[in-house]
């Protein structure tokens, strides 16, 4: 069982086609939607965690990219800028799976790609501008 944290760019004239039905349904994945922006006629982005048999997994993302998807790996798009931050650590209180936490011995602020699932909350809180969101 493989599984990745991906960002789904769709063009406009995918917006309407039933892609991720397709994915579960001819390519057995199981599709947790993160978080979601369609606007009709324009892009639309859908973070996803994406998982099941690691042949399932290339052949279903092969078969969204043949399609016209532009897949980029989540981590790319979330950026925590080590320079910028002071830890103060208000990230690390609104951030809901513990990708901002800190280390209370030496007050350590850490990023975990991994981890995040791309919420922006902890934009608007960073009063050092040390998180970004490219989407
Ligand atoms: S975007 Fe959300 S999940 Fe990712 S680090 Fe920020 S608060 Fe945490
Ligand atoms: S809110 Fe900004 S400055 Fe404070 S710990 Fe988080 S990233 Fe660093």
């Amino acid at each position: 069982m493989a599984t990745k944290r991906l960002v789904f760019n769709f063009p406009p004239h995918l917006i309407d086609q039933p892609v991720t039905y397709q994915l579960i349904t001819e390519h057995n994945l199981k599709i947790n939607i993160l978080r979601a922006r369609i606007t009709p006629r324009e892009w639309g982005r859908l973070v996803v965690e994406v998982s099941g048999k690691k042949q399932n997994l290339d052949a279903g993302l092969q078969f969204a990219s043949d399609l016209g998807l532009d897949i980029k790996p989540l981590a790319q798009d979330v950026q925590w800028d080590a320079e910028k931050c002071i830890a103060c650590t208000a990230c690390c209180s609104v951030c809901p799976t513990g990708a901002l936490s800190v280390t209370r011995q030496d007050m350590q602020v850490s990023f975990d790609h991994d981890k995040c699932i791309a919420c922006e909350l902890c934009i608007p809180v960073c009063p050092y501008e040390a998180m970004q969101i490219e989407f």
